[in-house]
């Protein structure tokens, strides 16, 4: 098997079911990117556009924000998508996995729970209520 050292981007509506080696395809509609993983292996490499998970770069060329670390796959590749290359990196050891794996947990759970993040309620202290017409009565009363 031979690595793959570029992709070649391909817009399309929905992601085919068939994936060709070396092509990178792009659903902007699906806000999805999926690819056959770049080691030869032709395991299928989806990479969900999302806040939290991956961010598209397009000028012309396309890179892929943060790195394609497919840890379940046997090959356990790890890339950089820039420019349309792949830019191979060191794969990673099971403790910086997991490491990054509670990372990305911790980013999703705040941001689709950002009121978790707040300060509770009950640490902000109310309003004084206003004055009830009776209490200001009585301190006309009392002038
Ligand atoms: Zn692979």
């Amino acid at each position: 098997m031979t690595r793959r050292t570029s992709l070649r981007p391909a817009f399309v509506q929905y992601i085919p079911e068939t994936l060709e080696d070396g092509v990178l395809y792009i659903s902007p509609e699906n806000r999805t990117v999926a690819h056959l993983c770049c080691c030869g292996c032709r395991s299928e490499v989806i990479t969900p556009l999302d806040l939290t998970q991956w961010r598209l770069i397009y000028d012309g060329r396309v890179s892929l924000d943060p790195s394609v670390g497919s840890w379940n796959l046997p090959c356990r590749s790890h890339y950089w998508i820039r420019h349309n290359a792949v830019q191979w990196a060191e794969p990673w050891t099971d403790a910086r996995i997991a490491a990054a794996r509670n990372a990305q947990r911790q980013r999703t759970a705040q941001h689709y729970a950002p009121s978790q993040a707040q300060p509770v309620a009950s640490e902000v202290s109310p309003p004084s209520p206003p004055k009830g017409l009776w209490e200001r009565l009585l301190a006309w009363l009392a002038r």
